[in-house]
């Protein structure tokens, strides 16, 4: 991967953190306005709080990915699988320009049960 191309994931990692964080603090604010409603107006229990808590819940962990690809970009190992060290595809950054590993290595990861220390 060359400067250039280094430079447009940089440009797109640093635009979706943008993007997170706004949404983020969104999510957060009407969460807040669930558990502290203003005024008389009482809030409908269920369901729209935890649907908020687990859009915020997967924007953060996206927004940890994001900060951790644009790490890799300074030290020199983005585009690389984090697990297995094989050169990422150009087609997966293209689409999750955040992904830290490879295809075959994340359904690794997600169909191993977690294990006990
Ligand atoms: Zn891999």
């Amino acid at each position: 991967m060359n400067e250039s191309q280094l430079q447009q994931y940089r440009t797109r990692l640093l635009d979706l953190r943008e993007q997170l964080r706004d949404e983020i603090q969104e999510g957060i604010e009407a969460i807040d306005a669930e558990i502290h409603p203003v005024g008389d107006v009482s809030p409908e229990p269920g369901e729209g709080l935890d649907c908020e808590l687990a859009l915020v819940h997967n924007e953060e962990r996206m927004r940890q990915a994001v900060n951790e690809a644009l790490r890799r970009i300074d030290d020199g190992t983005f585009g690389i699988c984090v697990a297995c060290g094989r050169v990422l595809p150009q087609a997966r950054l293209e689409a999750i320009p955040y992904a830290g590993c490879c295809i075959v290595c994340e359904r690794k990861i997600e169909d191993q049960p977690p294990k006990p220390d």
